[in-house]
């Protein structure tokens, strides 16, 4: 069949599965599956799809016609220009997040040490690692599961890290310039209501801040002072209404030069402050 037709039967079927992004995830999948590039759709749609590569993406399409996200389809996300190994025991690193990433190279130097604590994927801590030189690193996780995947990125991407299991600061020893954190911030009585793809498929975990979603603002904030070099700094990401709450807990907790930041949405995504 050729590469064109077969794209369009996909974009249909994912179409018809209600996949918003039908056009786009038909043309990654398909790319995926034959290893090709954008160009090939607009200049080579003749081209002839093998019997194998066919089967692939139809493999491809019936998944995501099941609401898998594209992501754990074709196992990886591209986050800050590095490519990062997924599963189902992370989160799915969100662009939203790189804003978080960002904020936070504005102000680390070379040789500091830094924690990401709920690291995941290890995306955030791997990222500021490797844009920078000399950094000590270490991400933690109650997810044992999702600390393999994150050892499994730093060798992939040739970077040293230390991944501990930890809930939160229970097994942290020692001080650090910076903490980073992105922590679950959806409130409990939210989550019936997110794309199936994010309530069926990213890690409960990883996405229940409690009640009012605020619960590990509050027990980061609490204790981050007992890890922090004086003058070190603590960067969260938030939910886009939740910079209030966050950014008074961490001046009533002492915090100066406190700041809420935007994503590229315009919507409050991360807010840091100087201990
Ligand atoms: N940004 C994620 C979402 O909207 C939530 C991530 C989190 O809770 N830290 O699904």
């Amino acid at each position: 069949m050729e590469y064109a037709a077969i794209y369009r039967m996909g974009v249909e079927t994912l179409k018809a599965a209600g996949i918003e992004e039908a056009l786009l995830d038909a043309r990654l999948l398909l790319e995926e599956a034959c290893g090709t590039d954008r160009n090939t759709l607009l200049a080579h749609g003749d081209f002839e799809v093998s019997p194998r590569q066919e089967e692939c993406y139809m493999d491809y399409i019936r998944k995501r016609s099941g609401h898998v996200p594209l992501q754990h389809i074709v196992g990886y996300q591209d986050f800050m220009g590095l490519r990062f190994q997924v599963s189902p025991a992370v989160l799915i690193p969100r662009p939203d997040t790189e804003t978080l990433v960002e904020e936070v190279m504005f102000f680390l130097h070379d040789g500091m040490r830094v924690l990401d604590l709920c690291t995941g994927s290890g995306c955030i801590l791997l990222s500021l690692l490797r844009y920078s030189n000399d950094c000590v690193g270490t991400g933690s996780d109650l997810s044992e599961e999702a600390l393999e995947t994150a050892r499994e990125n730093a060798s992939r991407l040739g970077l040293c890290a230390e991944f501990v299991k930890s809930d939160l600061f229970e097994a942290i020893e020692g001080k650090f310039d910076m903490i980073v954190s992105n922590p679950p911030y959806i409130r409990s009585g939210d989550i019936p209501g997110l794309m199936e793809e994010v309530r069926e498929h990213d890690p409960l975990m990883a996405l229940d801040g409690g009640e009012d979603g605020l619960g590990f603002y509050r027990e980061i904030i609490g204790q981050a002072g007992e890890y922090l070099y004086p003058g070190g700094m603590l960067f969260f990401e938030i939910g886009h209404d939740q910079g209030r709450e966050v950014s008074e807990a961490m001046r009533g907790t002492g915090y100066r030069d406190v700041k809420v930041c935007k994503d590229l949405s315009g919507l409050d995504r991360v807010v840091y402050g100087r201990f």
